[in-house]
């Protein structure tokens, strides 16, 4: 019988790097990390494309569009029945996120990464790629509606839930709110829950399907603006000062606990959202925001009655890529926060 034909595309990242004179440089190609599995043969028709070879800090967003344009093609022509995305794992929970913001296929997309280079005992690249794979090839991926899937340590998390939680263990990849959705033993890849998927229906009924090549190249930046003990607000000022809101078409607030701002930030914050979407997303980076616990000024009653826009489960790093996607498509506020409401 045939093998699944997997497509591998590689950005760059750790699991790409090779000694340099000083540290690891990036260098790899997604041939050699094809090359760099034993086994891989056994699980899938692997062929791999290089479409970057740069640490994931380097990304844009425009190049993450150009990535999901890429993988529709691929789908659409049935050239594969599955792709495996590597890059570094800095920004690996936004980029699988904003691919499942702009992906509407019915083939399995699976990322992966590596947290220990080439150069250390037990570096994971190979045994993730091979998970990936397995993942990638795997019957329920297809047959369910599970999104963009990324796998690390054997472990398969939602794009909507999975964060990098620590610098350089070699299992700082978790779903803090929810867990993972499949888990890797022996050659099977077992499904633990179906991940909650209604919040992309309200995407796609408000911007319409496969939106990366209609909105590549239509930046409309998003500032992210964290808060904390003490916040003055100087950069709220700063946005609220400039006639062109320093070019930013939205903000996102990393804002405290279940969804709360400074007192003294809140005058200008309702003036802030008179002029853009401002939308709150917590801090927590886990668990839905609250609606209608605390009164007063700065709670979550009061900010979403001035107009400030509510993220549901997101964390910032999340709700600025959607809002981003959202204003690209012209998006209106009631759109905006519809569809954010569908996010928990
Ligand atoms: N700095 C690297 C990157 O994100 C880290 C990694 O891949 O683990 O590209």
């Amino acid at each position: 019988m045939s093998q699944p034909r997997i497509r591998l595309l590689a950005l760059g990242g750790t699991i790409a790097t090779q000694p340099g004179t000083q540290g690891m440089k990036q260098g790899l190609g997604g041939d050699d990390l094809v090359r760099m599995v034993p086994g891989l043969d056994t699980v899938a028709d692997v062929t791999a494309e290089t479409i970057s070879r740069t640490g994931s800090g380097n990304l844009t967003l425009d190049a993450v569009y150009a990535l999901a344009a890429r993988i529709e093609a691929l789908a659409t022509a049935r050239d594969v029945d599955g792709v495996v995305v590597t890059q570094g794992t800095d920004t690996l929970e936004e980029t699988a996120f904003l691919l499942d913001l702009l992906l509407d296929v019915d083939i399995p997309v699976v990322m992966t990464a590596a947290m220990r280079n080439t150069g250390m005992v037990s570096h994971d690249g190979p045994g993730n790629v091979l998970a990936a794979a397995r993942v990638a090839a795997a019957p329920w991926a297809r047959a369910n509606d599970v999104g963009v899937l990324v796998a690390l340590l054997d472990h398969v998390h939602a794009a909507f839930d999975v964060a990098k939680t620590e610098t350089s263990r070699i299992d700082a990849f978790r779903s803090p709110a929810t867990g993972p959705v499949a888990t890797l033993v022996e050659d099977r890849v077992v499904q633990l829950m179906r991940p909650v998927r209604d919040w992309k229906q309200t995407l796609r009924t408000a911007i319409g399907a496969s939106p990366a090549a209609r909105l590549g190249g239509a930046a409309a930046p998003v500032a992210l603006l964290w808060l904390s003990l003490g916040e003055q607000g100087a950069l709220i000022d700063a946005v609220l000062a400039d006639a062109r809101h320093l070019g930013f078409g939205g903000v996102v607030l990393g804002a405290m606990g279940g969804g709360h701002v400074p007192e003294l930030l809140v005058e200008r914050l309702t003036a802030l959202s008179q002029r853009l979407p401002v939308v709150v997303a917590s801090r927590t980076g886990a668990g839905p925001l609250l609606r209608r616990t605390y009164e007063g000024t700065g709670s979550e009653i009061a900010l979403r009655a001035a107009g400030l826009i509510y993220a549901g489960r997101l964390p910032p790093l999340k709700a600025r890529l959607l809002l981003d996607l959202l204003l690209r498509a012209g998006a209106g506020r009631a759109t905006i926060a519809a569809v954010f409401d569908a996010c928990g």
